[in-house]
């Protein structure tokens, strides 16, 4: 496990300020980590990874059981910052039947005439399951501050700052109804630097296998760096609740981020403190006979 103490840096604190130059996007390049060397840390980064992968498998068999929570993890990032290795890596090891994850893409005309919760309510993960988000509600705070322009019909051409205080209220409300009602919600933002961007977009118009990740669109967005900054601290500021906090991972190394992200949602899974339902004695004694009756059989299929 990841010391709580190292954890912190990467917590928004509710009600803070954020500025995302106070939150690295090269962990291994701080003063604490330079220390130990990056080959150091790769190779603990990918100890703790595979350790989290296997209490992650334990975590999400005991909230299947005990049936009482479900798990609600988000995912939130520039082009390329790796939200979808880290949801490859981080879930590896847990049963497919006991998470989903969803991918939001731009909404259809038919999302469009519904209020901007509606597609991501339809997704939830039910109780004892883990959902993961790979975009989000969030999204609607984000791109579309970005490009107030794909808000969609019924909305203001220009939305002006009380529209988006709304919708973060909106958010914050939707994820208090989620906590009250059994949703652990833990939110990622993938924090991956503009020059580490550059390399992976160059990587994947590079190299013909990794060429289909590569969409125009991607260099068109990132021209609105500085904007997509803006929003995404906007966001983080008006939205880090206790409830629901924000994380801001370090991106730029790939093991990095994995590994952190793998240990914060354990750690909040554990603090659950859920337990295995107890068997009640009559049906304990029930077990036992059937136990017994099965025992007494002869084999064979006769
Ligand atoms: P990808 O994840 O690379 O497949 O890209 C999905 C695209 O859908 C991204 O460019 C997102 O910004 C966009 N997208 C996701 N949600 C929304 C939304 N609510 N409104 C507009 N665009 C969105
Ligand atoms: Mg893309």
């Amino acid at each position: 496990m990841i010391k709580n103490k190292l954890l912190k840096q990467f917590l928004v604190e509710p009600g803070t300020e954020v500025s995302l130059k106070d939150y690295v996007t090269d962990w291994t390049e701080t003063g604490e980590a330079r220390e130990l060397g990056k080959e150091f840390i790769k190779e603990r980064a990918t100890a703790i990874l595979e350790e989290s992968r296997a209490s992650l498998a334990e975590a999400q068999e005991l909230l299947y059981a005990s049936d009482t929570h479900s798990v609600l993890i988000i995912l939130q990032a520039m082009d390329a910052a790796g939200k979808d290795g880290t949801i490859r890596h981080v879930m590896a090891g847990v049963n497919p039947q006991g998470c989903q994850v969803f991918s939001f893409k731009k909404p259809s005309a038919e999302e469009l005439d519904h209020n901007f919760l509606w597609r991501y309510m339809k997704s939830l993960p039910e109780r004892g399951r883990i959902g993961i988000f790979n975009r989000s509600y969030y999204e609607d705070v984000l791109v579309v501050k970005v490009h107030p322009e794909w808000l969609g019909p019924g909305s203001p051409a220009e939305p002006d700052a009380g529209f988006w205080r709304r919708r973060y209220e909106d958010i914050n409300n939707f994820e208090k109804h989620l906590a009250r009602n059994g949703t652990l919600v833990l939110k990622f933002f993938l924090h991956v630097s503009k020059d580490e961007q550059k390399r992976r977009f160059l990587e994947r118009l590079t190299n013909p296998e990794k060429h289909w990740k590569f969409s125009e669109a991607d260099l068109a967005e990132r021209a609105h760096w500085k904007s997509y900054r803006k929003a995404f601290e906007d966001a983080l500021s008006a939205t880090s609740t206790k409830r629901a906090p924000w994380h801001v991972i370090p991106a730029d190394r790939k093991y990095v981020a994995r590994a952190l992200v793998a240990d914060i949602i354990v750690t909040a899974i554990r603090n659950l403190g859920l337990k295995y339902p107890e068997v009640p004695p009559e049906q304990l004694a029930r077990l036992t006979e059937a136990r017994e009756k099965l025992e007494g059989e002869g084999s064979g299929e006769s």
